[in-house]
């Protein structure tokens, strides 16, 4: 059935290369200035979400046979307008997100080198050749797309994390459904708009906005789907995968995190209280990657947690579009909440805060929070067990190395970790013995490269890794092919 309102105007719903009215709408507020009301956006209806699917299924084969030319145009294009409008559209991404300006350009300049990286990578889909165990036959295997990509994304990262989802996708010759975060519906109309503009086949790339509980399940649930893309939290991810199972559809999830620093009584103490301070409280912490455990040797302990809760004080929290601020708002209400009371749950299980932790009051009304420093903090408590996506930070003390792995390591997750040491000795035994998926050895553990994988171990993923090469291997299937030339006649 075909919708009946084709809008003029965006609306958060693409499908089918037209833009739709939705069934219903919500308001998209400004977390840094509740007053600000950014927009009204449409909820897509199961029957619009049917009708993405089948669009999609339509155009994928027009779009594989388009070639790795035009793919790479297609992409490039994208890729040079979203760093080119980096700081228009990161002020999008700033306003409903609440990261400051500066990240939120950042960002966007970021989705854009995904999109000309995996330009690139359209021309390298190479296969492989075989000799044949039987005399007479050759062996080709080659890379075709998996078919139609359901993407499901979240909203601390609105237009990065969609991108790199996308852009493999749409290389490898792929049509895209994509359910973005209700939290962040214009950052996802801005990126759409840019690939709605490029000569492709309608319904190569469809924006299904809507709850995640409604659009979202029904998209994962969906038969119409040959692979999903998954990034959130765990119970959402579990459910997704239990969904993809019960369908044989390949899935791809990145889900929560507790990443450890280890702080070492060699390390450069200005360099780990910078690198602590960065990982812990950018993005305003509601980053897969932040620090939220800093494991630190007792022999420095004291001296890193006085200078960590100076440099937590110091930082501006304020309106992500202020000058000067350097800490946005909490995404939003429920998520602030859920913050404070583990601030509440911290303090209940005996752990000291030593700052932040409450709510600010600005010029502005908005669901801003001081960075807060836990001390004496044990592993087992639950500031130390759960994904918190909040401006808090651990510390946990250890009496030596041996320690403080055995306790990074002790964590349902395993995204990224790092240590800061002089040592090379320390530092390649933690490179080696640290179970996730990505460690850093004198770096934040936020802030990762666009051209390699990226993706954690236990219940942090699941599935083939993303970025870099690697995407490949989720985004195609591979052709096995047995050719039986004969003699010439
Ligand atoms: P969710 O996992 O609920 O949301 C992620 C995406 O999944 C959104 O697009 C959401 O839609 C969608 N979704 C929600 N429910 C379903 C469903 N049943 N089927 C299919 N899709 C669904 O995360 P939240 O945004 O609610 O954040 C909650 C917590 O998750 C955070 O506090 C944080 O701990 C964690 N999180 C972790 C991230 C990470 O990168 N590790 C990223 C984001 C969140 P909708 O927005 O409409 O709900």
């Amino acid at each position: 059935m075909r919708s009946e309102v084709v809008m003029t105007n965006p609306t958060g719903i693409y499908i089918d290369g037209r833009w739709l009215a939705g069934g219903s709408e919500i308001d998209n507020i400004n977390p840094s200035d509740i007053s600000d009301l950014i927009g009204r956006y449409g909820q897509a209806t199961g029957d619009q979400l049917d009708e993405a699917l089948a669009a999609a299924r339509k155009a994928q084969p027009l779009w594989w046979a388009a070639g790795v030319q035009k793919r790479h145009d297609v992409l490039m294009a994208i890729g040079n307008e979203l760093m080119a409008r980096a700081e228009e559209i990161g002020r999008i991404v700033s306003r409903e997100e609440g990261k400051p300006l500066a990240e939120g350009k950042g960002e966007v300049y970021r989705a854009g080198q995904f999109f000309t990286y995996f330009a690139a990578e359209a021309l390298r889909l190479h296969g492989d050749l075989a000799e044949s165990v039987r005399p007479g036959i050759e062996i080709d295997v080659r890379r075709e797309p998996v078919g139609v990509v359901a993407i499901v994304s979240p909203w601390n990262f609105p237009v990065a994390t969609p991108a790199w989802k996308i852009a493999p996708a749409l290389a490898f010759g792929n049509a895209v459904v994509w359910k973005p975060a209700n939290l962040t519906p214009a950052s996802a109309v801005a990126l759409t708009e840019i690939i709605a503009k490029q000569d492709i086949p309608a319904g190569v790339f469809n924006l299904v906005t809507g709850p995640g509980r409604a659009v979202g399940q029904r998209l994962v649930e969906s038969a119409g789907v040959d692979a999903i893309s998954f990034t959130g939290s765990v119970p959402v991810g579990r459910g997704i995968a239990a969904a993809a199972v019960a369908n044989m559809t390949k899935v791809q999830m990145e889900m929560g995190s507790k990443n450890p620093m280890l702080v070492m009584d060699d390390a450069d103490l200005e360099l780990a209280v910078a690198h602590a301070t960065n990982a812990a409280f950018g993005g305003t912490g509601q980053k897969c990657t932040a620090a939220s455990r800093l494991i630190v040797h007792e022999k420095i302990h004291d001296a890193f947690v006085e200078k960590l809760v100076a440099a937590a004080k110091a930082l501006k929290v304020g309106h992500a579009l202020e000058d000067g601020t350097q800490i946005g708002p909490v995404v939003s209400d429920t998520q602030l909440s859920q913050n404070l009371d583990y601030v509440q749950a911290g303090k209940a299980e005996g752990a000291e805060l030593l700052c932040g932790g409450e709510r600010l009051n600005r010029s502005t009304e908005g669901y801003f929070m001081s960075p807060a420093v836990f001390v004496g903090t044990r592993n087992d408590m639950r500031i130390n067990r759960e994904e918190m996506f909040a401006p808090i930070t651990c510390v946990i003390k250890a009496g030596s190395y041996a320690e403080a792995l055995s306790i990074a390591n002790d964590s349902e997750f395993g995204l990224t970790a790092g240590i800061m040491t002089r040592s090379l000795s320390r530092a390649s035994h933690f490179r080696a013995n640290m179970r996730a998926g990505c460690v850093m050895v004198n770096l934040p553990t936020a802030g990762t490269d666009y051209h390699v994988p990226f993706g954690g171990r236990g219940a942090s993923s699941f599935g083939p890794r993303e970025q870099g090469r690697y995407a490949a291997e989720f985004y195609t299937t591979v052709k096995t092919a047995y050719v039986a030339a004969g003699a010439p006649e």
